[in-house]
């Protein structure tokens, strides 16, 4: 219970799951996926299906941190900057080449950054602890050079293996592969990766009233949004959405964009799902599988439905049915399709990213439903505060717009009030590498 805040007006429906009991059901019917090979780059934000096991030692030779000269540390144990000490230039080498020569005692061999350090030499100078510019200026060669200081062995030299020893497990199977690791393959000489394959999500929309965007206008017809926004959502989520258009609310048509559906990993379906509906989704589905049609303690999406939908070919395709209003469908999915995609991806943290802001204003939760009030969060002296977007009707698509966040008055508590805490979900948070 939190210490603030108002006591319940209304106790709640326990025949109502929690947002956590749906999500825990859901999950339970997510299969993670196999793996696929595939480019590094490409394979950004997905999963590691094998520890990554280096072949080779990084770096693979001893080589020079800095552009400089290259010499036994013996040579130059008296050199300072008032009394330099001068030694024979034998050579140069650059990145990228093999040294032929050896140091020996009163030798040095002038040295780019990342060339292979030559065999008796045990430390590298800088050209800056030198006197090489003032021989550039004066016009005499680089055949001596003289050392200022007193350099230690080991000093600007990367020994080999420093970064990943021949043999190590570099990257662990179940890492998420952000730039760096991406970057850490490459270093391995490798260009394939292989990972959990992305799943295909079927979407698909339900209703007489609906509109391809790009259509004319028809009165009494409003445009399909819940296709595209959640599309967007699987595709931000690492999904790879599978449009199937909308189908209208009579048996036939649903059934035809079933068969295509069915070839998806998951089904996300919206509308239909509400009680008293003129819908034949529900029934449909019903014949093709076991679903349960739900109300979860949250507002908005309460009414919500999950299943199992069995394919002509035997196949289990589990069905999220998503409530038809614009915010519901969205809100819905960040709460479970989202999960669904993680799952499937095989990323274990699925939790939404959540700050603690200070509410400007009120959150009124009038039947003990668990409330995400879109939100604009703004960092202010320091700290983080919530405003709301206004008007908080589920038909309210740009209200989603105006939002960062979602915060979240509990269920237990009939309002949050103005300069209370608040948990936010934020909906804009850098988790994602998509
Ligand atoms: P329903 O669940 O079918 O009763 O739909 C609830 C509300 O959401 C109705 O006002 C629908 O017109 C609207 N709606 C349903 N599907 C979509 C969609 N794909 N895009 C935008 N609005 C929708
Ligand atoms: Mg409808």
């Amino acid at each position: 219970m939190a210490e603030h805040g108002h006591p319940p007006k209304h106790h709640y429906d326990a025949s109502m799951l929690s947002v956590e009991e749906a999500l825990e059901r859901i999950l339970s019917y997510m299969p993670e996926l196999d793996a696929e090979e595939k480019p590094i780059l490409d394979a950004m934000g997905q999963v590691l299906a094998d520890d990554v096991v280096s072949d080779l030692d990084i770096p693979p030779l001893d080589n020079s941190a800095m552009d400089g000269y290259a010499l036994q540390a013996t040579s130059v144990e008296t050199a300072s900057e008032g009394s330099p000490v001068v030694l024979r230039v034998t050579g140069v080498i650059a990145a990228g080449q093999l040294p032929e020569i050896s140091v020996g005692p009163g030798e040095a061999v002038r040295i780019m950054t990342g060339a292979p350090v030559p065999e008796g030499a045990d430390t590298v100078v800088p050209f800056e602890e030198t006197d090489e510019l003032e021989r550039r200026a004066s016009g005499q060669g680089l055949s001596e050079i003289a050392i200022k200081v007193a350099a230690k062995t080991g000093r600007d030299v990367r020994v080999a293996g420093q970064d990943v020893r021949r043999g190590e497990v570099v990257l662990k199977r179940g890492a998420v592969l952000r730039p760096s690791e991406v970057g850490v393959i490459a270093s391995l000489g490798r260009n394939t990766v292989r990972v959990i394959r992305k799943p295909v999500v079927g979407i698909l929309s339900t209703g007489d009233e609906l509109l391809e965007p790009g259509e004319n206008f028809g009165t009494g017809g409003i445009y399909d949004s819940n296709s595209y926004s959640v599309a967007a959502l699987v595709r931000r989520y690492g999904g790879i959405p599978h449009m199937l258009g909308i189908a209208r609310d009579n048996l036939d048509s649903v059934n035809a964009k079933l068969r295509e559906g069915l070839e998806s990993d998951i089904l996300i379906t919206s509308a239909g799902v509400s009680k008293g509906d003129y819908d034949m989704v529900k029934d449909v589905l019903t014949q093709h599988g076991e679903i349960d049609f739900w109300s979860v303690r949250m507002k908005p999406a309460k009414p919500l439905a999950f299943g199992v939908l069995t394919a002509p070919d035997g196949r289990k395709v589990p069905h999220l049915g998503l409530p038809g209003n614009p915010v519901s469908a969205m809100v819905a999915f960040e709460q479970f399709g989202r999960a669904a995609i993680y799952k499937m991806l095989g990323k274990a943290g699925i939790e939404k990213p959540q700050v603690r802001a200070i509410l400007d204003e009120p959150i009124h939760n009038t039947d003990g439903r668990r409330v995400f009030a879109r939100a604009v969060v703004t960092k202010r002296d320091g700290e983080y505060r919530a405003r709301l977007t206004g008007e908080q009707g589920s038909n309210l698509l740009t209200s989603m717009a105006r939002a960062n966040g979602l915060a979240i008055c509990p269920e237990d508590l009939s309002r949050k009030e103005a300069g209370e805490v608040v948990d936010v979900q934020m909906l804009d948070w850098p988790e994602e590498v998509f």
